[in-house]
Protein backbone atom coordinates (compact mmCIF):
# COMPACT_ATOMS: atom_id res chain seq x y z
CA UNK A 1 0.00 0.00 0.00
CA UNK A 2 1.68 3.51 -1.29
CA UNK A 3 0.63 6.06 2.09
CA UNK A 4 -1.75 7.89 1.31
CA UNK A 5 0.80 11.30 1.87
CA UNK A 6 2.30 10.69 -0.94
CA UNK A 7 -0.93 11.15 -3.37
CA UNK A 8 -1.02 14.99 -1.72
CA UNK A 9 2.63 15.84 -1.66
CA UNK A 10 4.12 14.68 -5.06
CA UNK A 11 2.68 14.87 -8.38
CA UNK A 12 1.71 11.84 -10.08
CA UNK A 13 3.28 10.67 -13.24
CA UNK A 14 -0.42 11.52 -15.02
CA UNK A 15 -0.12 15.19 -13.59
CA UNK A 16 3.66 15.62 -15.08
CA UNK A 17 2.30 13.90 -18.57
CA UNK A 18 -0.25 16.59 -18.26
CA UNK A 19 1.62 19.75 -17.78
CA UNK A 20 4.26 18.98 -20.52
CA UNK A 21 1.56 18.33 -23.81
CA UNK A 22 2.65 20.22 -26.74
CA UNK A 23 1.26 23.48 -27.48
CA UNK A 24 3.09 24.93 -30.10
CA UNK A 25 2.15 23.82 -33.62
CA UNK A 26 6.24 24.74 -34.82
CA UNK A 27 7.04 21.90 -31.96
CA UNK A 28 4.59 19.41 -33.35
CA UNK A 29 5.79 19.75 -36.76
CA UNK A 30 9.45 19.29 -36.31
CA UNK A 31 9.00 15.95 -33.94
CA UNK A 32 7.34 14.91 -36.82
CA UNK A 33 9.48 16.19 -39.96
CA UNK A 34 6.82 17.94 -41.54
CA UNK A 35 8.31 21.57 -40.87
CA UNK A 36 7.29 24.10 -43.32
CA UNK A 37 5.35 21.08 -45.27
CA UNK A 38 1.75 22.47 -43.26
CA UNK A 39 0.59 25.77 -42.25
CA UNK A 40 -1.55 26.18 -38.70
CA UNK A 41 -4.06 28.98 -38.79
CA UNK A 42 -3.07 32.10 -36.48
CA UNK A 43 -4.51 34.56 -34.67
CA UNK A 44 -8.12 34.65 -32.57
CA UNK A 45 -9.13 31.31 -33.56
CA UNK A 46 -5.51 29.33 -32.31
CA UNK A 47 -6.11 31.54 -29.06
CA UNK A 48 -9.56 30.37 -28.15
CA UNK A 49 -8.78 27.08 -28.99
CA UNK A 50 -4.99 26.53 -28.66
CA UNK A 51 -2.98 23.44 -30.11
CA UNK A 52 -2.85 20.78 -26.90
CA UNK A 53 -1.73 17.32 -27.60
CA UNK A 54 0.21 14.83 -25.33
CA UNK A 55 3.87 13.74 -26.42
CA UNK A 56 2.50 10.08 -26.25
CA UNK A 57 0.02 10.81 -28.32
CA UNK A 58 2.58 12.31 -30.32
CA UNK A 59 4.60 8.98 -30.39
CA UNK A 60 1.48 7.32 -32.01
CA UNK A 61 1.37 9.56 -35.16
CA UNK A 62 3.64 8.92 -38.34
CA UNK A 63 6.72 10.22 -39.03
CA UNK A 64 6.77 12.83 -42.47
CA UNK A 65 3.15 11.77 -43.06
CA UNK A 66 0.86 14.98 -43.57
CA UNK A 67 -1.72 12.98 -43.48
CA UNK A 68 -1.49 10.68 -40.50
CA UNK A 69 -4.87 10.29 -38.92
CA UNK A 70 -3.97 11.30 -35.22
CA UNK A 71 -1.79 14.43 -36.68
CA UNK A 72 -5.68 15.66 -38.31
CA UNK A 73 -7.30 15.28 -35.04
CA UNK A 74 -5.31 17.47 -33.42
CA UNK A 75 -3.11 20.40 -35.91
CA UNK A 76 -5.05 23.30 -36.49
CA UNK A 77 -4.98 23.40 -40.32
CA UNK A 78 -5.63 26.98 -42.13
CA UNK A 79 -9.13 25.61 -43.14
CA UNK A 80 -10.20 26.29 -39.68
CA UNK A 81 -11.08 29.59 -40.63
CA UNK A 82 -13.45 28.86 -43.60
CA UNK A 83 -16.96 29.84 -42.70
CA UNK A 84 -19.26 26.91 -43.80
CA UNK A 85 -23.06 27.66 -43.85
CA UNK A 86 -24.20 25.65 -40.84
CA UNK A 87 -21.88 25.68 -38.63
CA UNK A 88 -22.55 27.28 -36.02
CA UNK A 89 -21.01 28.11 -31.99
CA UNK A 90 -22.92 25.79 -30.46
CA UNK A 91 -24.60 23.61 -32.63
CA UNK A 92 -25.99 21.40 -29.94
CA UNK A 93 -27.78 23.55 -28.33
CA UNK A 94 -26.03 22.52 -24.62
CA UNK A 95 -26.15 25.96 -23.75
CA UNK A 96 -29.73 25.94 -23.34
CA UNK A 97 -30.16 22.54 -21.83
CA UNK A 98 -27.99 23.28 -18.50
CA UNK A 99 -30.68 22.89 -15.78
CA UNK A 100 -28.95 23.56 -12.28
CA UNK A 101 -25.68 25.14 -11.98
CA UNK A 102 -23.06 22.31 -13.89
CA UNK A 103 -26.09 19.77 -14.73
CA UNK A 104 -27.05 19.19 -18.59
CA UNK A 105 -30.09 17.19 -18.56
CA UNK A 106 -31.72 16.33 -21.57
CA UNK A 107 -32.19 12.41 -21.10
CA UNK A 108 -34.34 10.59 -18.98
CA UNK A 109 -32.87 9.46 -15.88
CA UNK A 110 -29.76 10.57 -16.61
CA UNK A 111 -28.02 13.65 -15.61
CA UNK A 112 -24.59 14.73 -17.23
CA UNK A 113 -22.35 16.82 -14.60
CA UNK A 114 -19.80 19.42 -16.57
CA UNK A 115 -16.97 18.78 -14.29
CA UNK A 116 -14.19 20.96 -16.10
CA UNK A 117 -13.28 22.53 -18.71
CA UNK A 118 -10.64 21.51 -19.14
CA UNK A 119 -8.94 18.52 -21.35
CA UNK A 120 -5.46 16.79 -21.81
CA UNK A 121 -6.01 17.04 -25.85
CA UNK A 122 -7.96 19.38 -28.34
CA UNK A 123 -9.59 17.37 -30.53
CA UNK A 124 -10.30 20.10 -33.28
CA UNK A 125 -13.61 18.91 -34.49
CA UNK A 126 -15.20 19.26 -30.70
CA UNK A 127 -18.24 21.05 -30.07
CA UNK A 128 -17.26 22.08 -27.08
CA UNK A 129 -14.57 24.55 -28.69
CA UNK A 130 -16.38 27.48 -28.24
CA UNK A 131 -17.98 26.72 -24.84
CA UNK A 132 -17.31 29.99 -22.06
CA UNK A 133 -16.17 27.66 -19.37
CA UNK A 134 -13.12 27.37 -20.67
CA UNK A 135 -10.56 25.69 -17.89
CA UNK A 136 -12.92 26.97 -14.90
CA UNK A 137 -14.35 23.82 -12.93
CA UNK A 138 -18.28 24.82 -12.88
CA UNK A 139 -19.14 22.75 -10.48
CA UNK A 140 -16.50 23.54 -7.62
CA UNK A 141 -18.19 26.76 -6.47
CA UNK A 142 -21.69 24.98 -5.89
CA UNK A 143 -21.13 21.61 -5.56
CA UNK A 144 -23.44 20.97 -2.81
CA UNK A 145 -26.22 22.63 -4.66
CA UNK A 146 -25.41 19.97 -7.52
CA UNK A 147 -25.72 16.99 -5.02
CA UNK A 148 -29.00 18.28 -3.79
CA UNK A 149 -30.58 18.74 -7.29
CA UNK A 150 -29.63 15.20 -7.77
CA UNK A 151 -31.20 13.77 -4.78
CA UNK A 152 -34.46 15.69 -5.33
CA UNK A 153 -34.79 14.43 -8.73
CA UNK A 154 -35.84 10.28 -8.03
CA UNK A 155 -36.39 9.54 -11.63
CA UNK A 156 -32.11 10.26 -12.33
CA UNK A 157 -30.64 6.58 -11.55
CA UNK A 158 -27.49 7.50 -13.50
CA UNK A 159 -24.92 10.29 -12.97
CA UNK A 160 -22.71 11.04 -15.90
CA UNK A 161 -19.22 12.55 -15.45
CA UNK A 162 -18.31 14.95 -18.08
CA UNK A 163 -16.58 18.46 -19.31
CA UNK A 164 -14.31 18.78 -20.96
CA UNK A 165 -12.54 15.49 -19.28
CA UNK A 166 -13.67 14.86 -15.94
CA UNK A 167 -10.40 12.50 -15.61
CA UNK A 168 -7.96 15.56 -15.35
CA UNK A 169 -9.42 16.54 -12.17
CA UNK A 170 -7.09 15.18 -9.12
CA UNK A 171 -8.21 11.42 -7.60
CA UNK A 172 -8.90 13.24 -4.20
CA UNK A 173 -11.60 15.55 -5.85
CA UNK A 174 -13.08 12.48 -7.94
CA UNK A 175 -13.24 10.70 -4.76
CA UNK A 176 -14.71 13.24 -3.02
CA UNK A 177 -17.36 13.77 -5.51
CA UNK A 178 -18.05 10.09 -6.39
CA UNK A 179 -18.29 9.30 -2.48
CA UNK A 180 -21.43 12.10 -2.42
CA UNK A 181 -23.16 10.62 -5.23
CA UNK A 182 -23.27 7.36 -3.80
CA UNK A 183 -25.33 8.34 -0.79
CA UNK A 184 -27.93 9.40 -3.42
CA UNK A 185 -30.18 5.79 -3.01
CA UNK A 186 -32.11 5.94 -6.22
CA UNK A 187 -28.55 6.63 -8.23
CA UNK A 188 -27.14 3.03 -9.64
CA UNK A 189 -24.82 3.87 -12.06
CA UNK A 190 -21.50 5.90 -12.44
CA UNK A 191 -20.35 6.88 -15.78
CA UNK A 192 -17.15 8.02 -17.17
CA UNK A 193 -16.81 10.21 -20.86
CA UNK A 194 -13.47 10.27 -20.76
CA UNK A 195 -10.55 10.16 -23.56
CA UNK A 196 -7.86 10.50 -21.08
CA UNK A 197 -7.41 6.02 -21.44
CA UNK A 198 -6.82 7.05 -25.09
CA UNK A 199 -4.61 10.17 -24.93
CA UNK A 200 -3.29 9.96 -21.67
CA UNK A 201 -2.39 6.00 -20.66
CA UNK A 202 -0.97 7.19 -17.62
CA UNK A 203 -3.80 8.61 -15.86
CA UNK A 204 -5.08 5.21 -15.44
CA UNK A 205 -3.21 4.88 -12.22
CA UNK A 206 -3.06 3.14 -8.70
CA UNK A 207 -5.52 5.95 -6.95
CA UNK A 208 -7.82 6.14 -9.27
CA UNK A 209 -8.26 2.19 -9.70
CA UNK A 210 -8.56 2.04 -6.12
CA UNK A 211 -11.43 4.33 -5.74
CA UNK A 212 -12.90 2.73 -8.41
CA UNK A 213 -12.62 -0.15 -6.98
CA UNK A 214 -14.33 0.44 -4.06
CA UNK A 215 -17.13 2.54 -5.29
CA UNK A 216 -20.91 0.58 -4.60
CA UNK A 217 -21.54 1.99 -8.36
CA UNK A 218 -21.74 0.37 -11.03
CA UNK A 219 -19.43 2.08 -13.29
CA UNK A 220 -19.09 2.33 -16.93
CA UNK A 221 -16.64 4.02 -18.92
CA UNK A 222 -16.81 5.58 -22.21
CA UNK A 223 -13.64 6.58 -23.92
CA UNK A 224 -13.28 7.94 -26.88
CA UNK A 225 -11.14 6.38 -30.04
CA UNK A 226 -11.75 7.20 -33.37
CA UNK A 227 -8.49 5.23 -35.40
CA UNK A 228 -6.91 1.96 -34.85
CA UNK A 229 -3.84 3.63 -34.60
CA UNK A 230 -4.31 5.98 -31.21
CA UNK A 231 -4.45 2.07 -29.14
CA UNK A 232 -0.77 0.87 -28.84
CA UNK A 233 0.51 -0.72 -25.85
CA UNK A 234 0.01 1.37 -22.86
CA UNK A 235 -3.43 1.90 -23.85
CA UNK A 236 -4.15 -1.48 -23.93
CA UNK A 237 -2.86 -1.55 -20.73
CA UNK A 238 -4.87 0.56 -19.05
CA UNK A 239 -8.21 -0.44 -20.58
CA UNK A 240 -7.37 -3.91 -19.11
CA UNK A 241 -6.67 -2.52 -16.01
CA UNK A 242 -9.80 -0.40 -16.03
CA UNK A 243 -11.89 -3.54 -16.80
CA UNK A 244 -10.19 -5.58 -13.97
CA UNK A 245 -11.32 -2.77 -11.50
CA UNK A 246 -14.74 -4.00 -12.69
CA UNK A 247 -15.03 -1.52 -15.31
CA UNK A 248 -17.83 -1.68 -18.01
CA UNK A 249 -15.76 0.00 -21.42
CA UNK A 250 -17.63 1.29 -23.99
CA UNK A 251 -16.22 3.48 -27.45
CA UNK A 252 -17.63 6.36 -28.93
CA UNK A 253 -16.25 7.78 -32.03
CA UNK A 254 -16.69 10.36 -34.61
CA UNK A 255 -16.84 9.76 -38.19
CA UNK A 256 -14.39 12.18 -39.46
CA UNK A 257 -13.25 13.22 -42.87
CA UNK A 258 -9.64 12.41 -43.32
CA UNK A 259 -9.90 10.46 -40.27
CA UNK A 260 -11.74 7.28 -40.26
CA UNK A 261 -14.53 7.67 -43.10
CA UNK A 262 -13.23 4.55 -44.93
CA UNK A 263 -14.21 1.01 -44.78
CA UNK A 264 -10.76 -0.02 -44.00
CA UNK A 265 -10.45 2.22 -40.74
CA UNK A 266 -13.59 1.63 -39.36
CA UNK A 267 -13.17 -2.39 -39.49
CA UNK A 268 -10.07 -1.97 -38.02
CA UNK A 269 -10.71 0.46 -35.22
CA UNK A 270 -13.41 -1.83 -34.21
CA UNK A 271 -11.49 -5.11 -34.21
CA UNK A 272 -8.66 -2.89 -31.79
CA UNK A 273 -11.18 -2.34 -29.51
CA UNK A 274 -12.77 -5.84 -29.26
CA UNK A 275 -8.65 -6.95 -28.63
CA UNK A 276 -8.85 -4.17 -25.46
CA UNK A 277 -12.40 -5.55 -24.28
CA UNK A 278 -14.15 -2.25 -25.58
CA UNK A 279 -17.40 -2.25 -26.77
CA UNK A 280 -18.43 0.19 -29.89
CA UNK A 281 -20.80 2.34 -28.72
CA UNK A 282 -21.87 5.39 -30.86
CA UNK A 283 -20.14 6.36 -34.10
CA UNK A 284 -21.51 10.05 -34.18
CA UNK A 285 -21.83 12.56 -37.22
CA UNK A 286 -20.14 15.66 -36.58
CA UNK A 287 -22.07 18.50 -34.57
CA UNK A 288 -21.43 21.18 -37.13
CA UNK A 289 -19.19 23.42 -35.13
CA UNK A 290 -17.83 26.71 -36.67
CA UNK A 291 -14.10 25.84 -37.54
CA UNK A 292 -14.43 22.06 -38.27
CA UNK A 293 -16.42 21.95 -41.73
CA UNK A 294 -13.41 20.29 -43.55
CA UNK A 295 -14.18 16.93 -41.12
CA UNK A 296 -17.34 16.68 -42.15
CA UNK A 297 -18.69 13.70 -43.66
CA UNK A 298 -22.45 13.61 -45.32
CA UNK A 299 -25.32 11.24 -43.86
CA UNK A 300 -25.75 9.75 -46.67
CA UNK A 301 -21.97 8.49 -46.64
CA UNK A 302 -21.89 7.62 -43.39
CA UNK A 303 -24.81 5.13 -44.03
CA UNK A 304 -23.00 3.49 -46.62
CA UNK A 305 -19.96 2.80 -44.52
CA UNK A 306 -22.02 1.34 -42.09
CA UNK A 307 -23.98 -0.78 -44.23
CA UNK A 308 -20.55 -2.05 -45.39
CA UNK A 309 -18.71 -2.52 -42.49
CA UNK A 310 -21.81 -4.72 -41.39
CA UNK A 311 -20.76 -7.45 -44.01
CA UNK A 312 -16.78 -7.72 -42.13
CA UNK A 313 -17.62 -7.29 -38.55
CA UNK A 314 -20.20 -9.31 -35.94
CA UNK A 315 -22.91 -7.60 -35.33
CA UNK A 316 -21.85 -6.54 -31.77
CA UNK A 317 -19.07 -4.67 -33.07
CA UNK A 318 -21.05 -2.15 -35.41
CA UNK A 319 -21.33 1.28 -33.80
CA UNK A 320 -24.73 2.55 -33.96
CA UNK A 321 -24.59 5.62 -36.60
CA UNK A 322 -26.29 8.84 -34.35
CA UNK A 323 -26.75 12.45 -34.33
CA UNK A 324 -27.66 14.90 -31.78
CA UNK A 325 -30.32 17.02 -32.16
CA UNK A 326 -31.77 19.76 -30.36
CA UNK A 327 -34.82 18.83 -28.19
CA UNK A 328 -34.57 15.18 -29.33
CA UNK A 329 -35.71 12.37 -26.51
CA UNK A 330 -32.14 10.38 -27.35
CA UNK A 331 -29.45 10.86 -29.57
CA UNK A 332 -31.08 10.11 -32.78
CA UNK A 333 -30.52 7.21 -35.25
CA UNK A 334 -29.24 7.82 -38.92
CA UNK A 335 -29.90 3.95 -39.53
C1 LIG B 1 -25.17 12.06 -25.08
C2 LIG B 1 -25.73 12.55 -23.82
C3 LIG B 1 -26.12 11.66 -22.80
C4 LIG B 1 -25.95 10.18 -22.93
O1 LIG B 1 -26.80 9.62 -23.84
P1 LIG B 1 -26.84 8.02 -24.02
O2 LIG B 1 -27.66 7.80 -25.22
O3 LIG B 1 -27.42 7.46 -22.76
O4 LIG B 1 -25.41 7.59 -24.18
C5 LIG B 1 -26.70 12.17 -21.68
N1 LIG B 1 -26.86 13.50 -21.50
C6 LIG B 1 -26.50 14.39 -22.44
C7 LIG B 1 -26.74 15.83 -22.19
C8 LIG B 1 -25.90 13.94 -23.63
O5 LIG B 1 -25.54 14.84 -24.55
S1 LIG C 1 -11.25 15.30 -25.34
FE1 LIG C 1 -13.45 15.34 -25.79
S2 LIG C 1 -14.18 17.25 -24.83
FE2 LIG C 1 -11.94 17.39 -24.98
S3 LIG C 1 -11.53 18.45 -26.92
FE3 LIG C 1 -11.49 16.24 -27.35
S4 LIG C 1 -13.58 15.74 -28.00
FE4 LIG C 1 -13.64 17.73 -26.96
Amino acid sequence: MIPQTQLIDTKQAWQIALANVVKDPKELLKQLGLTNKLTSIDGEIINKFPLRVPQNYINKMRVGDENDPLLRQVFPFIDEAEQVEGFVNDPVGDNLAISSPGILQKYHGRALLLTTGACAIHCRYCFRRHFPYGDSNPLAKQWQQTVQALNNDHHLNEVILSGGDPLVLTDNKLAKMVTDIEQIPHIKRLRIHTRLPIVLPERIDYFLLQWMKETRLNVIMVVHANHANEIDDAVEKALLDLREAGCQLLNQSVLLKGVNDDVESLVALSERLSDVSVMPYYLHLLDPVAGAGHFDVSDKKGIKLIDEIRKYLPGYLVPRLVREQQGEASKTPIN
